[in-house]
């Protein structure tokens, strides 16, 4: 995502290669991956050829929308003035079950309880209409690590 610098609005660059995924998630509020059709590796962020193998055969699959915490930061600055009411914005690594790394937002209502390994699904699909990008928000459950 980028910021506007004269709006402040963010601004998601849509390309025919992340539409795909763009579009489900404006659409169904579903989180689609690319999955190579030769090492079945799963592929965040959406590309055209395989960072595993360099296999040029990706197939777009329907996530299960869970994963977990790797990393996470609390953002308090710094943030365009849409997100200013909602601070401290939580952005977190997330580790998706089918394997692939994501950076995406968490939405809380406590950003202080937030702890590497904390379980997440994506938000509702209703409350996805909110967000330009997949966003995620703890399930309530812990992995053990
Ligand atoms: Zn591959």
């Amino acid at each position: 995502m980028t910021l506007n610098r004269h709006t402040g609005k963010s601004a998601v660059r849509e390309t025919e290669t992340n539409s795909p995924m763009l579009e489900a998630w404006r659409g169904q509020g579903v989180l689609m991956l690319q999955r190579c059709e030769a090492c079945s590796e799963a592929i965040f962020y959406p590309r055209s050829v395989c960072p595993k193998c360099w296999g040029d055969r990706l197939a777009w699959f329907r996530a299960s929308g869970k994963g977990s915490i790797v990393s996470f930061s609390r953002v308090h600055r710094g943030l365009p003035p849409k997100f200013e009411a909602e601070v401290p914005i939580v952005l977190a690594e997330i580790r998706l079950d089918e394997g692939a790394l994501m950076i995406a937002r968490v939405v809380t209502g406590d950003p202080a309880a937030v702890a590497s390994g904390d379980v997440v699904e994506l938000v509702s699909p209703d409350a996805a209409k909110r967000f330009d990008l997949p966003t995620f928000t703890p399930s309530g459950r812990k992995i053990s690590s």
